[in-house]
């Protein structure tokens, strides 16, 4: 029986095509015209301006906290659940991270703690270059809370959407948001180019200075001239022309992802103390079980939060181990044995050993979840023959109970 993957790369004769016929054209170089192209698509998609194709979206968050001008003396305000990349890039320009707790219901940044920090950022007189909201999982941030907080306190809101490509907040895309936003096109992202990331903003001096900093921070003139120091971190015209066939098919790959998250959602709504996180708790905020007067069954979030506006990259459930009187390592482990993967929510970055000592707003919320959340297969090139071998797995273990 073959392995059955958290998110694999959804690839096939459409992105071989693309990429043969643009290593046919002979650009076979970190420039050239599938990328111009892949960073006119993406923005058009996203819609902003401007974008600049990199390497990685490690590489993206990089660039764009150095052109908001983060660095040595200053603070990035960033969530404390999140992939360790968005706390890395800030250390790699010199500024200090401080982690920031989530919203249980979302896992995204807790909104009362960012304006809360940065009152009191700004009561010490610390300098703070940049806020990042992370879209966990693929829901977007509160960002209509977000960033008038951070207008307000005159702080750049940074997005990182390497996770939400295709989600949509309030009708805007993800990626819009903020003065500027990174994306990830990593192997196991919404759309890939096994690897690579994009900064993307409505702000030219922004993404000039990103583009600038990407190529060497080489100067406009005939020989190799620099005033500053600059990154190789440009993203090849083979890769862009691979996701550009990624591109043409994120509708058709959403609604994979999107059907899947139903279907958990119905599996699961009969389960006592199982939620899908980015779904209103029950009885908590965001309406309770009864959203738009359908049964306990369908639980649906209202538009703004999680389930509906996502692009639903990755499904999580959340277990109450003492509702449900089993926990959610149980299920990972009994799907192991299946050969099925799953994954815990990221663990905390205030929990990380390399980490430790930064400073940290903390309600508890997000260690919970990392302890009692497991995320499910959600990739879009998963078959019916191996959606169906999850779903038996899961049914297994829950008439086990
Ligand atoms: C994947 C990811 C990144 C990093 O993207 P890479 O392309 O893997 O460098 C950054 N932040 C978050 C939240 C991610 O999920």
């Amino acid at each position: 029986m073959n392995r059955i993957y958290l998110s694999p790369p959804d690839v096939g004769r459409l992105e071989e095509t693309y990429l043969v016929r643009a290593l046919r054209s002979g650009w076979v170089a970190p420039l050239g015209p599938e990328v111009d192209a892949f960073e006119r698509e993406v923005a058009e998609r996203v819609g902003v301006a401007h974008a600049v194709a990199v390497s990685s979206g490690t590489a993206a968050l990089h660039l764009a906290l150095l052109a908001l001008g983060a660095g040595p003396g200053q603070v990035v305000v960033v969530p404390t659940l999140t992939f360790v990349a968005t706390a890395n890039a800030v250390v790699y320009t010199g500024a200090e991270p401080v982690f920031v707790d989530c919203d249980p219901a979302t896992g995204n940044i807790d909104v009362a703690l960012l304006a809360d920090l940065l009152h009191r950022l700004r009561v010490a007189g610390q300098r703070v270059a940049a806020v990042v909201p992370v879209d966990m999982f693929g829901a977007c941030a509160d960002y209509d809370e977000i960033l008038p907080i951070c207008a307000a306190a005159r702080v750049p809101v940074l997005a990182d959407a390497a996770e939400s490509l295709g989600s949509t907040y309030r009708g805007r895309q993800a990626g819009s948001f903020g003065r500027i936003a990174a994306l990830s096109f990593n192997g196991n992202k919404i759309i890939t180019t096994s690897g690579g990331g994009m900064i993307v903003s409505d702000d030219a001096g922004l993404i000039a200075h990103s583009r600038y900093l990407a190529t060497q921070a080489r100067q406009p003139v005939p020989h190799y001239e620099h005033l500053d120091v600059g990154y190789n971190y440009r993203l090849s015209n083979l890769l862009a022309a691979l996701g550009r066939a990624q591109l043409s098919r994120l509708d058709e790959m959403l609604a994979r992802r999107r059907e899947l998250r139903e279907r958990y959602a119905k599996l699961f709504a009969a389960v006592p103390g199982v939620r899908l996180l980015g779904d209103p708790e029950e009885g908590g905020p965001g309406g309770g079980p009864d959203v738009d007067g359908l049964s306990a069954g369908v639980r649906i979030a209202p538009d703004t939060a999680g389930a509906r506006g996502s692009n639903c990259w990755l499904t999580t459930i959340v277990v109450d181990p003492e509702q449900a009187g089993w926990r959610a390592g149980e299920l990972g482990a009994h799907l192991a044995a299946d050969d099925i993967e799953t994954r815990p929510v990221w663990k905390p970055m205030h929990l990380q050993p390399i980490f430790s000592q930064s400073r940290a707003v903390l309600t508890g919320a997000a260690q919970r979840l990392f302890e009692e959340g497991l995320t499910l297969p959600s990739g879009s090139a998963l078959d019916e023959t191996q959606t169906a071998r999850v779903f038996h797995a899961i049914e297994q273990f829950l008439a086990q109970r």
